[in-house]
């Protein structure tokens, strides 16, 4: 099987999107938001029939660990209660489609996180979608206020509640950013790969690791600058007294392959090793293009893999096991869904 585990819900039907519009600017001027629009089944059974089950089907994957729109998140909007109600509408949707394509899609949620608010607020729907919709983990925004950095870095206590969260209930968090505020910073060009970059250096300044041996995160877009400076990385921790990176990181933190060349895969799997490698392509996102010098999509990300020279264990591993694995609850929410 192959296991994309990094896909969002980019297609989703139009009234979502401008409900989402209304209740910030409702919020903006002091009104309650407007009731939430009706999406029928055959309306989002259209956005994905035409939009990520063809692309699975084109490029021959199986399975996508599927989210809400990432730069749609928008925590650094309106308050804590937009963020609920977003947050709730959003995951409600995504449900929603693992509930009509069981054997092509499975849940991730949003969390309703907010800037300088306790992510302790974040735990009633985060045990929601794990205990009600079956979602096996949940995007975990580093900078909810949208590119300038107003919150403690995720090694802090003051995430600890949402971590305490995700060991009982045994899911692991994609560490991921959403919009750009900040004119400074390109949302996917910029802000991503920052937030990836950022995320990775929290955690090694830390001691989470210690305090929580079983939270897992994955960090995506390859790990942001994380391959290509791993000297860097090694050295510092190195030069703190910290452990070799692969005992004081690596059994927790995992690298998608959301990286939209060939060199940048190879190095991906040259440096990091195999175990902490998942597919993803991220497709219908970012980057949306052909890449003319191989007249294929740039966030065709299976072709690489396969060119990569590795074995077909490793190959089977990036494709399926280390996702397992790292997703604890996705065998069996699999088995559920499959039926
Ligand atoms: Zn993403």
């Amino acid at each position: 099987m192959i296991i994309d585990c990094h896909g969002h819900y980019t297609t989703s039907p139009r009234q979502h999107e401008t409900w989402r519009a209304e209740q910030i600017a409702a919020d903006n001027e002091g009104r309650a938001a407007p009731p939430r629009p009706a999406i029928t089944d055959d309306e989002i059974r259209a956005t994905i029939v035409n939009g990520q089950l063809k692309v699975q089907q084109e490029r021959g994957t199986d399975l996508t660990i599927f989210s809400p729109r990432a730069a749609g998140m928008g925590h650094h909007l309106g308050d804590a209660s937009t963020s609920e109600a977003w947050a709730t509408a959003c995951n409600e949707l995504i449900h929603r489609v693992c509930t009509l394509f069981p054997r092509n899609f499975i849940g991730v949620c949003m969390l309703p996180q907010s800037a300088r608010v306790s992510p302790r607020n974040c735990v009633a729907e985060l045990e929601r979608c794990v205990q009600q919709y079956g979602f096996v983990g949940c995007n975990l925004n580093p900078d909810p206020s949208g590119g300038f950095w107003q919150d403690p870095p995720l090694g802090d206590k003051y995430w600890y509640p949402l971590y305490e969260k995700m060991v009982e209930l045994d899911v692991p968090a994609m560490i991921h950013v959403s919009q750009a505020c900040n004119p400074a910073f390109h949302t996917t060009g910029s802000h991503y790969l920052n937030g990836d970059t950022a995320a990775f250096m929290q955690c090694l300044t830390s001691d989470l690791f210690k305090n929580f041996p079983t939270l897992k995160f994955i960090i995506p877009h390859g790990g942001g600058a994380v391959p290509y400076h791993w000297g860097r990385f090694r050295g510092i921790a190195q030069d703190m007294k910290l452990p070799p990176l692969t005992e004081h990181l690596l059994r927790n933190v995992f690298f998608d392959t959301c990286v939209y060349h060939l060199p940048g895969q190879e190095l991906l799997a040259k440096v990091i090793p195999i175990e902490n490698i998942l597919f993803a392509s991220e497709m219908i996102g970012a980057v949306r293009g052909i890449d003319p010098e191989t007249g294929h999509h740039y966030d065709d990300t299976k072709r690489y893999i396969e060119q990569l020279p590795i074995s077909a264990a490793d190959k089977a591993k990036v494709y399926e096991g280390n996702a397992r694995q790292v997703y604890r609850r996705l065998s069996a929410q699999i088995a559920k869904q499959f039926g």
